[in-house]
């Protein structure tokens, strides 16, 4: 089976047809230009998708913002894509393609991507984290997406960690992504130094021995840990995948496993932490497998 798939970031959309095995053919990207509106959003996805010219015989769609995948529509999108919340994408597609359509948010696809292709492909049930922007997590039990009641579980970012503490985006304080997102360790950088104003930096700055940097990012892998502690003690799981581009710095996953480790109680010491192997693919493979059954 050929399944022709898009994966909508709020820079750039993605597409390839993927392969039931996970092979991927004729990756191409394009500018989202999201800030010009859903309803452009949709035409440029409709142009890329139409630039192929090889079969397939379903359309996989993974995107920003909340979805109900059921219905294959937007339920929530924030400013970053105007007008893009309501969007029956699954309906357009459909009419477009004459063909099946499915539609999930991006976050779980990216979990969905390892959970079939990736970190996880040897374990039916885990749980993915990506530490980015934000902090975005998916349960993933039988090869699918928990959704919980509306869809939506899997807020991890949004714990509360630090009860009173940082304001966060949700409109709440102390979220788990106020302290312990990518985002957060770099302004915390730029704090200490304006100059390290990305994770390459900061890393870069750790492997010359500068000792500040060091224990910031011990600090915020403990920030890390705490997130993570609560997640193994209520899942039980086997398997951890964590992505985002902090994650993969040997030294800032070796921090975070430290810590985490350190504070789980013995009995669930078996569950395992690795890393997400698809990087920016994930989204791409998780849409595909929208279609495959476990
Ligand atoms: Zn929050």
């Amino acid at each position: 089976m050929k399944i022709l798939c898009a994966d909508i970031g709020g820079t750039s959309i993605k597409a390839a047809i993927i392969e039931e095995t996970g092979n991927t053919i004729e990756f191409k990207e394009a500018p989202t230009e999201s800030a010009l509106g859903g309803s452009h959003v949709m035409e440029n996805l409709i142009r890329l998708l139409r630039s192929y010219e090889e079969e397939y015989e379903a359309v996989g769609i993974s995107t920003a913002g909340q979805v109900d995948s059921v219905k294959g529509e937007i339920i929530y999108a924030n400013e970053n894509i105007p007008g893009y919340t309501g969007m029956k994408v699954k309906a357009m597609l459909e009419e477009e393609f004459s063909l099946p359509v499915r539609v999930e948010n991006d976050v779980n696809c990216a979990a969905l991507g390892e959970a079939w292709f990736g970190s996880g492909k040897e374990s039916t049930d885990l749980i993915c984290l990506t530490y980015g922007t934000g902090i975005g997590g998916s349960i993933i039990m039988d090869r699918k997406v928990y959704g919980g009641e509306s869809g939506i579980a899997g807020e991890f970012g949004h714990m509360v960690i630090h009860p009173g503490g940082r304001d966060c985006n949700c409109g709440k304080k102390g979220c788990y992504e106020s302290y312990a997102s990518a985002r957060v360790l770099v302004k915390e950088a730029m704090k200490m130094d304006p100059g390290c104003d990305n994770g390459r930096k900061l890393f870069q700055r750790i492997q010359e021995g500068d000792v500040l940097m060091t224990e910031l990012l011990d600090a915020w892998a403990k920030e890390v840990s705490y997130g993570l502690v609560n997640i193994i003690h209520i899942f039980n799981p086997a398997l951890i995948v964590l992505g985002g581009g902090v994650l993969e710095q040997d030294l800032a996953f070796e921090a975070i496993r430290k810590h985490t480790f350190s504070q789980i109680m013995n009995s669930f010491k078996n569950v395992r932490l690795v890393k997400a192997s698809l990087g920016n693919k994930a989204g791409l493979l998780g849409a595909a497998s929208l279609f495959l059954n476990s």
